[in-house]
């Protein structure tokens, strides 16, 4: 599906869309990344560089792009609450605009485009698992509301430009993902349990940790991309990719504790304005129409990602705390 295609991967040298230029070449594609480095790292993509089927590109997909290509990946858009809330305009902007000018290069190339859409469309739900005929619970004024709003909104546009022009898209749900290559002051929840963990700081609980998230790691997440943009063409999703097994919070700060052998102890601080309560997804359709399941347990998956930030933290001063 994917030898000698040309992919272009908005976002490619953030956290998903690195691994998923990576994986595009270990299938045989050429790969375009173009990023503006809002949160993406130049590091990242650093060892795709030499590969003569790869390229990296300097740009902001709010301005219209023209490239030639065979299929597209929308994975643009920073994806943790502290990074899409320090300029939620911003965040609103690459999610509408960005959709629209890559629909737009969709549409004048006639070729298939996969939006990275997230969960958070359900926002904070009342329907549990979250199925993808639920339409979901979104204050459409809070401040998570810039990423959900924006994410809905271009859902509504990939509907719409295949209405209207007969586009062949593919829109995925991407459940809380995690893995090597998240920033380590991300601020996403597992990114800092690690990051405290091996610095032998508290573990900052938001509320109570009651709260639940469903984690998949990285490498099941291409996995469910990659079939999703090579299912047949009447197959749009929106689809659901994620890991069911769900925890709390703070079964997640005990179990990092556990794996790094931290000696940190939790502090609990106020619980975010509008943070869900609880969240899982159903896999039934990607199961049935992707034949895609995860297959890291979390274990594993925290595993990997642990021993990725304890060799970042040891090459470098971040391992210190901060000074305050
Ligand atoms: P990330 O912040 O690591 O990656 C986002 C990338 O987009 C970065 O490289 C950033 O520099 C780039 N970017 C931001 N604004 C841009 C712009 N205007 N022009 C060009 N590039 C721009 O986040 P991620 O976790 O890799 O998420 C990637 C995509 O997946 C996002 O669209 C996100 O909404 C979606 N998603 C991720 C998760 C998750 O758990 N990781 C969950 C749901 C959805
Ligand atoms: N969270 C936490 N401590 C942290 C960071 C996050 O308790 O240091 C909580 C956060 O309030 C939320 C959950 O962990 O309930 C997941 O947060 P994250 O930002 O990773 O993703 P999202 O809220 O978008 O699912």
């Amino acid at each position: 599906m994917f030898q000698n295609k040309r992919c272009l991967v908005t976002g490619g040298a953030g956290f998903l869309g690195s691994h998923l230029c990576e994986a595009l070449l270990a299938r045989g594609a050429e790969v375009l990344s173009v990023d503006n480095y809002f949160t993406g790292r130049r590091s990242n993509i650093g060892h795709l560089l030499n590969n003569p089927r790869f390229e990296a590109m300097r740009h902001d997909v709010t301005v219209p792009l023209f490239v030639e290509v065979d299929a597209i990946f929308n994975f643009a858009c920073p994806a943790s609450p502290v990074h899409y809330q320090h300029d939620p305009v911003a965040t609103t902007k690459v999610s509408v605009h960005g959709a629209i000018n890559m629909l737009g290069l969709a549409k004048r190339l006639r070729v298939p485009i996969l939006q990275a859409s997230t969960r958070e469309v359900y926002g904070d739900p009342e329907m549990h698992p979250q199925r993808e005929n639920y339409w979901g619970h979104v204050n459409p004024i809070g401040p998570r509301a810039c990423y959900d709003e924006g994410k809905r909104c271009a859902e509504t546009l990939f509907f719409d430009y295949r209405r209207q022009h007969a586009l062949p898209i593919k829109v995925i749900r991407i459940f809380n993902t995690y893995g090597p290559r998240m920033l380590p002051n991300d601020g996403r929840v597992v990114s800092n349990f690690i990051v405290q963990a091996l610095r032998g700081e508290p573990i900052t609980i938001y509320g109570d940790g009651s709260q639940t998230r469903s984690f998949c790691y990285v490498d099941d997440l291409i996995d469910g991309a990659l079939r999703m943009m090579a299912s047949p063409a009447d197959f749009t999703g929106p689809v659901n990719i994620g890991n069911p097994e769900e925890c709390t919070v703070r079964d997640l700060a005990e179990q990092i504790i556990a794996q790094t052998g931290a000696r940190s102890e939790l502090r609990f601080m106020p619980l975010p304005q509008d943070d869900p309560r609880k969240r899982q997804p159903d896999i039934t359709l990607a199961r049935s129409a992707l034949g895609w399941q995860p297959s890291v347990r979390l274990q594993d998956g925290l595993a990997k990602t642990i021993a990725y930030f304890d060799a970042l933290l040891s090459q470098s001063a971040l391992r210190e705390p901060a000074v305050a």
